[in-house]
């Protein structure tokens, strides 16, 4: 069925079966003169045309149904088909007799007319509508004998030529109504003489009315032929024939029956006329106008006329009435009235066998209309079979076209689907083409990331051996700094002094300290003009020295914490000499304390690649053994914060638990943190400056550090003190509260004095705990922690007990440190070291980037 092509509405049904039934019965068709009424004949026909010209699917015969009207429709024989032909019915071959079958005549077994036989052998056809199906069917009298008379023959369209065909004669043209005369030369297919009655016609919608007729039943053959569309096609010219405006032939296509110039002739169309109405006979069009050549009228014989016909064709004379014997003359008359009798008697006894003849022959005749009215009943019920099959089938393609209907719903939606299916094929090869690509974009993607992954591994390798060397390096220079601080001494005392204030100035005091070998770390101390003691420190700064000046010394101890170690720097002296100004400064000219911050904030920044700092600052207060944080931000005048004790942590480190830690980022928040610690020293007591020369002040920077690249973590302090006054309590003779503090100051001084001195001597014991002070500098005092202080002294003359005090201290400290046996060298001993290492000193300084290598030895052995 996919290769047939549908159009719609054709319902295609297989009649093969029904085909292979009346096969063998088609060879007979050219003597089809009628057709059986049946259903079977018409499909017979529609085969027959099915197997010529009509669909076939796989070989087989179909039979279509129009799906637009729900009646059935056998599409042979309409109007839309054209050259339909009709074939006898199965029966009819199967009788092996011809048999001139009608409504009108009844069945006439094989007697056949002459004017049905076709003189050339063609085949005749009459539309079945005109013979069976819509005329009703007169009354024929049963019994009756058929005799006709001939009545009149008229040569249609010849005004003057009488033309004989067969034994009839034809007259000219006459009693017609319309239509036009036509003529033609052509010869008619097996002309001979007789055929030139269809050399003439009437052409178009027209009617014959013969007024003389008498009333009777009358048969009227017509005759036709194709004499204008020789060419054909069929379906040209269709028309009716009305007998008394009775449709007796329907639909007549002459050039589909027989073809051009060909006689075509329908016989034996009966009809009665009724008292002087005449006979009327009209052609009418369906498609083109109606063509015809002839008409025949014959008149019905009567019942006697047709029993003298039978006598006839016995052989028996028509017997007329006797004369009387009285009629004829004596003489003879006896012998001849005898002879005359016997005669007589002869003759009623061949009577009475002929009348009894004629009884059997009656009889005969009965048995034969009985039979014939049989056949009639059962044409009858076949008709009727043939209309329900029809309803049946009409029902059944109405049932065929909703399934149709739905069946063509579904091939659109398969349609649309293949259409969908389609575009997805089409979607797919393109994905498919797509993704072709990106696998070899991918197979590509993964060759260069190989490649790059080889890169990153050697990259990598490359990277960890630098990062090796590097933390290698890291550690070198760290062990090489800590070891030149080591060098430069873990205890390292810088001694600075004021320059003389303006009342000192203003009382014309003399200066004591001698600064001409400032530059070699030594100070003079003279008294009335006369040099009384040489002191040497690490670092001598005189009163022109600035912060910066200072600052620059102190700076590696920066660089010391980051890198982990513990740094304690520290102010001593008498008050007054510059301990505060020293570590804090004023705004305009920032101390110690804020400059190593704002140092370690760039060292940070410049190691933010390979560290990683957390830096936070605590600021608090020792006085008389009291621990006071100072960033509590709601201390109030004249308050005392809570008291703080110093807890030993887990790891070994000294805590004070609660004390405010700020976590400074950036030198900003440093200021911020160093003047909120500072303005809390201060509202601590009615007088500030008293009080702060009796209290030490400390800063604890807590810093964190991380090496990104190894991991490794650090934690480190400085603590930056600003201790108190030094001065020696007999001077000040005070008393009561004031004497308490004092001796509390000098206690944890000597404590931090007896640590150093502890720490210098190597003893088992150090005492951190004798005093708060030290106790909280534990970390960073001793061990790999470094120390720094600022020995502050007074210039004036007036002040030089103080001064020589602290000087004593303070080279107390540093010759602890540099240990006895060096301060026991001879001076020439020492100049060729010094001698040695200079030059030692100015071959790295070519050499090595360390920049802080040659001032270490200038310091150390200066
Ligand atoms: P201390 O804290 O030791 O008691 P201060 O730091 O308060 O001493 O200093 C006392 C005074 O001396 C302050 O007015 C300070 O400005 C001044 N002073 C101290 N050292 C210097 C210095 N190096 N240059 C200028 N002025 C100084
Ligand atoms: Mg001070």
């Amino acid at each position: 069925m996919e290769d047939f092509e549908w159009h719609d509405p054709l319902l295609i049904t297989d009649v093969s079966f029904l085909r292979q039934q009346g096969l063998h019965h088609t060879n007979s068709q050219t003597h089809a003169e009628c057709i059986l009424p049946t259903l079977c004949s018409s499909v017979g026909s529609l085969m027959e045309n099915s197997a010529e010209s009509g669909p076939t699917v796989d070989g087989r015969s179909v039979i279509g149904f129009s799906l637009a009207s729900p009646d059935l429709v056998i599409c042979m024989g309409s109007h839309d088909v054209p050259s339909p032909r009709y074939e006898l019915s199965p029966e009819f071959f199967k009788s092996g007799d011809r048999i001139d079958v009608s409504l009108e005549n009844g069945i006439k077994g094989s007697e056949m007319k002459e004017s049905l036989e076709n003189p050339a052998g063609n085949e005749e056809e009459i539309c079945t509508d005109s013979s069976f199906e819509l005329v009703a069917s007169p009354f024929v009298e049963q019994n009756s004998i058929k005799h006709c008379t001939h009545v009149m023959s008229i040569n249609v369209g010849s005004t003057d030529r009488i033309v004989f065909e067969g034994a009839i004669q034809f007259s000219e043209d006459c009693c017609f109504n319309g239509g036009d005369i036509m003529r033609t030369n052509d010869p008619i297919t097996g002309d001979g003489e007789g055929l030139s009655l269809y050399h003439t016609a009437r052409f178009g919608n027209c009617s014959y009315h013969f007024e003389i007729l008498e009333s009777g039943t009358y048969m009227v053959d017509l005759y036709f032929a194709e004499i204008v569309f020789t060419d054909g096609p069929p379906g040209m010219r269709v028309f009716d024939v009305f007998l008394q405006d009775q449709k007796v032939v329907s639909c007549l296509d002459i050039y589909a029956r027989v073809g051009s110039n060909n006689p075509l002739v329908i016989s034996d169309l009966k009809t009665c006329i009724n008292g002087d109405e005449g006979l009327l006979i009209r052609f009418e069009g369906v498609i083109g106008s109606p063509i015809v050549c002839g008409i025949s009228i014959r008149k019905f014989a009567s019942a006697e006329a047709g029993e003298v016909e039978l006598l006839e064709r016995m052989g028996l004379a028509y017997m007329p009435q006797c004369e009387s014997p009285q009629d004829i003359g004596y003489g003879s008359m006896d012998g001849e009235f005898h002879r005359l009798q016997m005669e007589h008697e002869s003759q009623e006894k061949e009577l009475v066998e002929t009348k009894r003849v004629l009884e059997e022959v009656k009889r005969e005749n009965e048995l034969k209309s009985r039979e014939c009215q049989e056949a009639l009943k059962s044409l009858n019920d076949l008709r009727n079979e043939l209309m329900r099959k029809s309803m049946h089938v009409g029902s059944l393609a109405f049932a065929i076209e909703g399934q149709v209907k739905e069946k063509s719903k579904w091939f659109s939606s398969l349609r649309d689907l293949t259409r969908k299916l389609k575009l997805l094929k089409m979607d797919h090869i393109a994905l498919l083409e797509e993704a072709t690509s990106f696998k070899q974009c991918l197979a590509d993607i993964d060759d260069v990331s190989s490649i790059i992954q080889s890169k990153i591994n050697e990259h990598t390798q490359l990277c960890d051996d630098v990062k090796i060397k590097f933390v290698e390096g890291v550690k070198e220079r760290k062990e090489l700094y800590n070891k030149v601080l080591e060098l430069k001494g873990n205890i390292r005392v810088f001694c600075r002094c004021r320059p003389l204030n303006p009342e000192e100035i203003a009382a014309e005091a003399t200066m004591a300290i001698d600064f001409s070998s400032e530059k070699d770390g030594e100070l003079i101390v003279k008294s009335n003009g006369i040099s009384k003691k040489i002191f040497k420190f690490d670092a001598v700064f005189s009163p022109q020295a600035d912060q910066a000046d200072v600052f620059k010394d102190t700076a590696p101890f920066a660089t010391s914490v980051l890198d982990g170690y513990n740094i304690c720097i520290f102010a001593y002296g008498q008050t007054g000499t510059g301990k505060t100004f020293t570590m804090e400064g004023s705004h305009d000219n920032r101390g110690v304390n804020y400059r190593t911050l704002e140092e370690l904030f760039h060292i940070v920044e410049d190691r933010k690649k390979t560290f990683r700092y957390e830096i936070s600052v605590s600021v608090l207060e020792v006085y008389n053994e009291q621990i006071r944080d100072l960033l509590i931000s709601e201390s109030q005048p004249g308050v005392t914060s809570k008291r703080l004790e110093i807890k030993q942590v887990v790891e070994g480190g000294r805590h004070v638990p609660g004390i405010v830690e700020a976590r400074v980022t950036n030198v900003n928040e440093v200021w911020e943190v160093l003047r909120t610690g500072s303005n809390g020293r201060a509202v601590g007591s009615t007088n500030a400056n008293e009080h702060s020369s009796r209290s030490h002040c400390m800063h604890c920077v807590m810093v964190k550090g991380e090496n990104i690249i190894n991991g490794e973590c650090t934690r480190s302090k400085l603590w930056l003190v600003d201790l108190a006054g030094s001065e020696r309590i007999a001077k000040t003779e005070v008393q009561g509260e004031r004497l308490k503090e004092t001796q509390n100051i000098n206690r944890s001084l000597s404590a931090l004095g007896d640590v150093i001195s502890a720490l210098a001597t190597k003893s088992p014991h150090i005492p951190f705990r004798n005093s708060k002070l030290t106790h909280l500098l534990q970390d960073s005092l001793g061990g790999d922690s470094k120390t720094l202080m600022f020995v502050q002294i007074s210039p004036n003359e007036n002040d030089l007990t103080e001064t020589l005090c602290s000087l004593n201290f303070a080279s107390r400290v540093r010759g602890i440190e540099l240990g006895p046996a060096k301060k026991q060298m001879d001076s020439t001993e020492l100049f060729k070291y010094k001698q040695m290492v200079r030059v030692a000193c100015l071959i790295r300084k070519n050499t090595s980037k360390l920049e802080f290598v040659p001032s270490y030895d200038a310091n150390l052995f200066s």
